[in-house]
Protein backbone atom coordinates (compact mmCIF):
# COMPACT_ATOMS: atom_id res chain seq x y z
CA UNK A 1 0.00 0.00 0.00
CA UNK A 2 1.36 3.59 -1.13
CA UNK A 3 1.45 5.62 1.96
CA UNK A 4 0.97 9.39 1.26
CA UNK A 5 -1.87 11.35 3.25
CA UNK A 6 -2.01 11.00 6.95
CA UNK A 7 -5.36 9.26 6.41
CA UNK A 8 -3.39 6.46 5.32
CA UNK A 9 -0.71 6.57 7.50
CA UNK A 10 -3.65 5.54 10.35
CA UNK A 11 -5.27 3.06 8.42
CA UNK A 12 -2.41 1.51 8.17
CA UNK A 13 -1.05 1.82 11.77
CA UNK A 14 -4.49 0.61 12.44
CA UNK A 15 -4.58 -2.39 10.26
CA UNK A 16 -0.79 -3.35 11.83
CA UNK A 17 -2.45 -2.98 15.17
CA UNK A 18 -5.10 -5.28 14.58
CA UNK A 19 -2.40 -8.02 13.07
CA UNK A 20 -0.35 -7.67 16.05
CA UNK A 21 -3.10 -8.09 18.52
CA UNK A 22 -4.77 -11.06 16.54
CA UNK A 23 -4.52 -13.99 18.89
CA UNK A 24 -2.78 -16.88 16.84
CA UNK A 25 -5.33 -19.86 15.45
CA UNK A 26 -5.01 -22.04 18.79
CA UNK A 27 -3.95 -20.11 20.92
CA UNK A 28 -5.26 -19.89 24.61
CA UNK A 29 -6.43 -17.29 26.90
CA UNK A 30 -3.40 -17.04 28.86
CA UNK A 31 -0.62 -17.44 26.54
CA UNK A 32 -2.03 -14.86 24.51
CA UNK A 33 -2.42 -12.06 27.19
CA UNK A 34 0.42 -12.79 28.50
CA UNK A 35 2.12 -12.46 24.87
CA UNK A 36 -0.06 -9.28 24.65
CA UNK A 37 1.02 -7.54 28.04
CA UNK A 38 4.85 -7.92 27.49
CA UNK A 39 4.54 -6.00 23.97
CA UNK A 40 1.47 -3.20 24.98
CA UNK A 41 1.55 -3.79 28.68
CA UNK A 42 -1.64 -3.72 31.13
CA UNK A 43 -4.19 -0.71 31.19
CA UNK A 44 -5.76 -2.02 34.56
CA UNK A 45 -7.99 -3.94 32.78
CA UNK A 46 -8.69 -7.28 30.89
CA UNK A 47 -8.35 -6.12 27.85
CA UNK A 48 -6.32 -8.60 26.44
CA UNK A 49 -8.49 -11.45 27.93
CA UNK A 50 -11.53 -9.57 26.35
CA UNK A 51 -10.21 -9.28 23.63
CA UNK A 52 -9.54 -13.01 23.18
CA UNK A 53 -12.78 -13.50 24.37
CA UNK A 54 -14.31 -11.45 21.74
CA UNK A 55 -12.05 -12.96 19.05
CA UNK A 56 -12.31 -16.57 19.72
CA UNK A 57 -15.07 -17.55 22.19
CA UNK A 58 -17.56 -14.59 22.08
CA UNK A 59 -19.87 -16.19 24.25
CA UNK A 60 -18.11 -17.03 27.03
CA UNK A 61 -19.29 -14.88 28.93
CA UNK A 62 -18.48 -16.51 32.29
CA UNK A 63 -14.48 -15.70 31.84
CA UNK A 64 -14.20 -12.42 33.57
CA UNK A 65 -16.04 -13.78 36.74
CA UNK A 66 -13.29 -16.87 36.25
CA UNK A 67 -10.38 -14.57 36.06
CA UNK A 68 -11.69 -12.32 38.68
CA UNK A 69 -12.55 -15.34 40.87
CA UNK A 70 -8.72 -15.79 41.32
CA UNK A 71 -7.86 -12.23 41.84
CA UNK A 72 -7.30 -11.65 37.88
CA UNK A 73 -9.09 -8.49 37.84
CA UNK A 74 -6.93 -6.94 35.16
CA UNK A 75 -4.52 -8.98 32.66
CA UNK A 76 -1.57 -8.61 34.77
CA UNK A 77 -3.13 -9.74 38.14
CA UNK A 78 -4.39 -12.52 36.17
CA UNK A 79 -0.59 -13.33 36.40
CA UNK A 80 0.10 -12.13 39.30
CA UNK A 81 -2.53 -13.81 41.27
CA UNK A 82 -4.46 -16.38 39.16
CA UNK A 83 -1.83 -18.53 37.13
CA UNK A 84 1.51 -18.96 36.21
CA UNK A 85 3.46 -21.29 34.19
CA UNK A 86 3.73 -24.78 34.67
CA UNK A 87 7.23 -25.22 36.77
CA UNK A 88 8.59 -27.92 34.21
CA UNK A 89 8.85 -24.94 31.48
CA UNK A 90 10.40 -22.41 34.27
CA UNK A 91 14.07 -22.14 33.93
CA UNK A 92 17.22 -20.54 36.10
CA UNK A 93 18.08 -16.89 35.68
CA UNK A 94 22.03 -15.73 36.61
CA UNK A 95 21.25 -16.23 40.13
CA UNK A 96 19.89 -19.80 39.76
CA UNK A 97 16.60 -18.72 41.08
CA UNK A 98 14.01 -20.38 38.78
CA UNK A 99 11.84 -17.75 36.91
CA UNK A 100 10.03 -17.93 33.49
CA UNK A 101 11.83 -18.04 30.33
CA UNK A 102 12.46 -15.19 28.72
CA UNK A 103 11.91 -16.66 25.39
CA UNK A 104 8.37 -18.18 26.36
CA UNK A 105 7.43 -21.52 25.38
CA UNK A 106 4.71 -21.98 22.49
CA UNK A 107 1.21 -22.28 23.78
CA UNK A 108 0.24 -25.73 24.17
CA UNK A 109 -3.03 -25.04 22.06
CA UNK A 110 -6.96 -24.83 23.01
CA UNK A 111 -9.87 -26.21 20.92
CA UNK A 112 -11.58 -23.70 18.62
CA UNK A 113 -14.22 -23.38 21.15
CA UNK A 114 -12.83 -23.82 24.40
CA UNK A 115 -12.15 -20.76 26.97
CA UNK A 116 -9.80 -22.86 28.95
CA UNK A 117 -6.45 -22.30 28.86
CA UNK A 118 -3.87 -24.24 27.66
CA UNK A 119 -1.69 -27.12 29.10
CA UNK A 120 1.46 -24.70 29.85
CA UNK A 121 -0.28 -22.70 32.62
CA UNK A 122 -1.41 -23.82 35.94
CA UNK A 123 -3.62 -21.97 38.31
CA UNK A 124 -1.01 -20.71 41.62
CA UNK A 125 -4.03 -22.47 43.79
CA UNK A 126 -4.66 -26.26 42.15
CA UNK A 127 -8.38 -26.26 42.48
CA UNK A 128 -10.92 -25.64 39.74
CA UNK A 129 -10.14 -23.08 36.82
ZN1 LIG B 1 -2.87 -4.90 35.46
ZN1 LIG C 1 -1.05 -21.46 25.72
Amino acid sequence: MEISTPEEMEQHLAAVGVALTAPEPAEGVLCYAERMLTGFGCDGTLRWARRWRDLRVPRATGQERRLGSRGGHCDCEVFLNGWTLREDLWVDDEDGAPTWPAERPPCAGVGPRSSQPCGNGRPWRRDRW
